[in-house]
């Protein structure tokens, strides 16, 4: 572990966060727009002044395993500090079969969701849950303490 007193300002005013499974492993660290520090409605996930509100998906998978996703990233934008990276992760689909949630095998922690093609939607990207950050620049994370949205994946 670094001294926090190390560590520069993220790229581009985002902060670094790091996140881990529960046994271990897998880790991970990547750069993060700013959360929203109050509430502000539920009318856009990402407000330049207010900050990003990560989304509390309501479809069908979600509801039962309770993702709190991240803004997308590149896959690349994720640094693997384990030894074992998405590839060696187990992956779920369902429906069109276009987002692959992936989770550890050994404890089961959802880790990330996957988009690899879609009907007009962005993709090659990954959505990392945010259940499993455990730091934001050196400091103690909950993802109880933010703010969040609601995706209306269950209509969508
Ligand atoms: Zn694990």
């Amino acid at each position: 572990m670094t001294s926090n007193s190390c560590q520069s300002p993220g790229e581009n005013g985002k902060i670094k966060l790091k996140g881990r499974c529960h046994c271990g492993r897998f880790s991970w660290e990547f750069l993060h727009p700013p959360f929203a520090t109050r509430s502000i409605g539920n009318e856009s996930e990402k407000d330049p002044v207010k900050g990003f509100r990560p989304a509390r998906c309501n479809c069908s998978l979600c509801s039962m395993k309770g993702y709190i996703f991240s803004t997308f990233l590149k896959p690349s934008e994720i640094i693997w500090t384990s030894q074992s990276n998405l590839s060696d992760a187990s992956s779920y689909t369902f429906g069109t079969n276009t987002v692959h949630h992936y989770f550890c095998p050994v404890d089961g922690c959802a880790i990330a969701a996957y988009r690899d093609e879609d009907n007009g939607l962005v993709t090659d990207v990954v959505a990392v849950t945010l259940n499993c950050v455990y730091e934001a620049d050196g400091r103690d994370f909950d993802v109880e303490d933010i703010f969040k949205r609601v995706y209306d994946g269950k209509n969508a």
